[in-house]
């Protein structure tokens, strides 16, 4: 059995200990005499894999006493349509930072259901940057500010936390959760579809502070309403089971295995620093990024000829390395080198670029 070194975005690696664990508990899960996947989600060997979960969850963030974990369905995209229904009253505003895609999108979410407003964006420079927005430019009357942290297409990440004063900063987190420490009181929500660096799609985390629960639209679903998530400790309906087994094998092997997110963080810088500062002492490659907005998680690069990016894409994956090609938006090289990419697998991307680069001068 042959593992490729997967650079995919999302849906991405996972650790080898976690895939191991699934599959050596697959046909019995601790003696039930059924895999996690064929159990009712009421059950009491359930009951306890979701607490367990949440409490692993818990202490590797540090997460307070009156912050609730929700677990869902339907992805971030879901959770960023929510926002306004569960935060935006009626007749109200929301300031946005639009960093990337994904906070456009969101963005629109909001425009649905009031003049929310776009505060900064870095769209006419492609989103090469993320832009900084002090204290005194949100909009005091707004009900939230909402940031992407990490934006996974572009390659950038916020190198602040804004300084939104009183009004709830909400942040979707998806593409860098876990992979750093990170202060969760100064979010109002943070929220982070599971594939990028904790479990298989299906699951989404959200973690909200109790004031902001309750405060749903009239029209809300339901079933996007946090408060009757929180009520209900995720289990309003059936919930992603098997994602949140996989999620609590996850924060375990943070907790146990890698030693906390500090240790989590100096494996990603390291790896990161290794990739970056190869790119920065040659000219073959180049990365589009400003330095102080690079992301640890997602690596953007390309060499400047769209046809040696798709050779590049085409000999990579023949070299045992999959989906660094870049996102059909930016076109060029993308390496997502989450929390589950060994630093062999960087090390072994450099190697193959410097050959590649050998091999394929430019004209
Ligand atoms: C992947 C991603 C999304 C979309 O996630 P879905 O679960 O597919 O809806 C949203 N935001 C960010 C930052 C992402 O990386």
């Amino acid at each position: 059995m042959g593992r490729v070194y997967n650079f995919s975005a999302g849906p991405s690696m996972l650790p080898v200990e976690v895939l191991e664990k699934c599959a050596s508990q697959m046909m019995d899960y601790e003696g039930s005499g059924m895999s996690v996947m064929e159990m009712s989600h009421r059950s009491p060997v359930y009951d306890k894999i979701i607490k367990d979960a949440e409490a692993a969850l818990r202490r590797v963030m540090s997460i307070p006493d009156n912050y609730k974990v929700l677990f869902i369905q339907g992805g971030a995209s879901q959770v960023f349509a929510s926002v306004p229904l569960n935060l935006l009253p009626v007749g109200g505003t929301a300031d946005y930072i639009v960093s990337g895609s994904f906070s456009g999108k969101a963005y629109k979410e909001g425009l649905k259901y009031g003049a929310v407003r776009e505060v900064a964006t870095s769209k006419a420079d492609n989103f090469t940057y993320v832009p900084y927005v002090s204290r005194e430019q949100f909009n005091p009357e707004a009900a939230y500010v909402h940031i992407c942290y990490n934006n996974t297409i572009y390659g950038t990440k916020f190198h602040y936390v804004p300084d939104t004063g009183d009004i709830p900063l909400v942040a979707d987190m998806s593409s860098c959760i876990l992979s750093e420490p990170v202060d969760v009181t100064k979010f109002g929500v943070i929220y982070a579809g599971a594939q990028k660096n904790m479990a298989p799609a299906g699951l989404t985390v959200v973690i909200v502070r109790e004031d902001l629960l309750g405060h749903a639209r009239p029209e809300c679903p339901t079933m996007l309403d946090w408060k009757i998530a929180a009520d209900n400790g995720s289990m309003y309906n059936t919930p992603p089971t098997y994602p949140i087994y996989v999620a609590g094998l996850v924060f375990d092997w943070i907790e146990n295995t890698v030693g906390g997110l500090q240790k989590m963080y100096e494996r990603n810088k390291a790896k990161a620093d290794l990739l970056y500062d190869y790119l920065d002492s040659q000219d073959y490659y180049k990365v589009v990024v400003r330095k102080e907005n690079r992301s640890m998680m997602n690596v953007t690069f390309n060499s400047g000829d769209p046809d040696i990016d798709a050779k590049f894409a085409k000999e990579s994956k023949a070299a045992g390395m999959t989906n660094l090609k870049g996102h059909r938006s930016t076109g060029g090289m993308r390496a997502s080198i989450y929390n589950a990419m060994p630093i062999e697998g960087v090390k072994y991307l450099i190697e193959f670029m410097k050959k590649f680069a050998a091999e394929n001068p430019k004209k």
